[in-house]
C-alpha cells in the first residue's frame, strides 16, 4: 500500500502535468486541486491508481471522473467566490469539494443513489471540506429550494438539457452538461442564460461520461 506520502507526491506530479498541458489554466484551479487530492475520495484498493489520468471506479456500479475532465470543466466554469452553484451528480464528493474551495461558498450537489450519498458525505468530512450540502434526489430536476443558480454542473450524460435546469438558472448563469447518447460518447454543451433571459448554447467537444438517470434524463 502506498503512503500518505507517497500518494500525496504521484498527486502533485499529475496535477502540475495538467498545468503544463494547458488543462489547468488558473493558479486557483491548481490551488483547489492540490488541496483536496483525488485519493481522499476513492476507496482504498483505488488510492494508489488516484493520480492516473483516468476515471476510477467508486460504489453503485459508477465512475470518479478522470482529473483533466474535472479541470476542463471546473476552468469552463469559471467560477468565482460568492457564485450560487449546483451540482448534478455527487458521486464520490470530489468534485463538489473542488467547487465548494472555487465559490466559498454553500455548494449544493443531488446524487440519486442513497449507497454514494454517504459515500460522498464520508469523503468530503474526511477531506474536511466544508459548504457541501448533498441531497439525495433526481437531480434531473434541479434543486427549486436553493434556485436560482449561477453555474450548473452535470456530471453525467443527458439525453437532452432537462429543462428544469435550464429554468433554475440566473440571468447571466451557466449550465455545463454532457449530452448525448447513453453508453458512449457525449459533445460537452455549456448553456448560457444571458441577461435578457435569451439562450445560447455552445459545443465544447467530446466527453464521456455515465448515464444521468431521472425524469428529465434517460429512463432506468
Ligand atoms: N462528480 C462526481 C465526482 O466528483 O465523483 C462524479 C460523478 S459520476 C461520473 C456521475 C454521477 O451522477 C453518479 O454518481 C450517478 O449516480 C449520478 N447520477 C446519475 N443520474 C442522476 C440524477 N438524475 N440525479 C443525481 N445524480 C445522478
Amino acid at each position: 500500500m502506498a503512503s500518505e506520502e507517497e500518494l500525496r507526491r504521484r498527486w502533485k506530479e499529475r496535477v502540475e502535468a495538467l498545468v503544463r498541458e494547458r488543462i489547468i489554466k488558473s493558479e486557483v484551479v491548481k490551488e483547489a486541486f492540490l488541496k483536496y487530492p483525488r485519493y481522499l475520495f476513492v476507496q482504498k484498493r483505488y488510492q494508489k491508481y488516484a493520480h492516473v489520468d483516468e476515471p476510477l471506479p467508486i460504489p453503485g456500479g459508477q465512475t470518479i471522473s478522470a482529473p483533466h475532465m474535472v479541470a476542463i470543466m471546473l476552468e469552463l466554469a469559471e467560477l468565482r467566490p460568492g457564485m450560487n452553484v449546483l451540482e448534478v451528480g455527487t458521486g464520490s464528493g470530489w468534485n463538489a469539494a473542488l467547487i465548494a474551495e472555487l465559490v466559498k461558498t454553500d455548494v449544493y450537489t443531488i446524487e440519486r443513489i442513497p449507497e454514494l450519498v454517504e459515500f460522498a458525505r464520508k469523503n468530503l468530512e474526511r477531506a474536511g471540506a466544508k459548504h457541501v450540502h448533498v441531497i439525495p434526489g433526481d437531480g434531473t430536476k434541479g434543486f427549486p429550494p436553493e434556485a436560482p443558480y449561477d453555474r450548473i454542473i452535470v456530471t453525467a450524460g443527458a439525453p437532452r438539457v432537462p429543462e428544469p435546469l435550464v429554468e433554475q438558472l440566473n440571468p447571466g448563469g451557466k449550465l455545463l452538461i454532457p449530452v448525448g447518447s447513453y453508453h458512449l460518447w457525449q459533445d460537452l454543451y455549456v448553456v448560457e442564460k444571458t441577461e435578457n433571459g435569451e439562450i445560447l448554447k455552445k459545443r465544447w467537444g467530446g466527453v464521456a461520461f455515465v448515464p444521468l438517470i431521472g425524469e428529465h434524463g434517460w429512463k432506468e
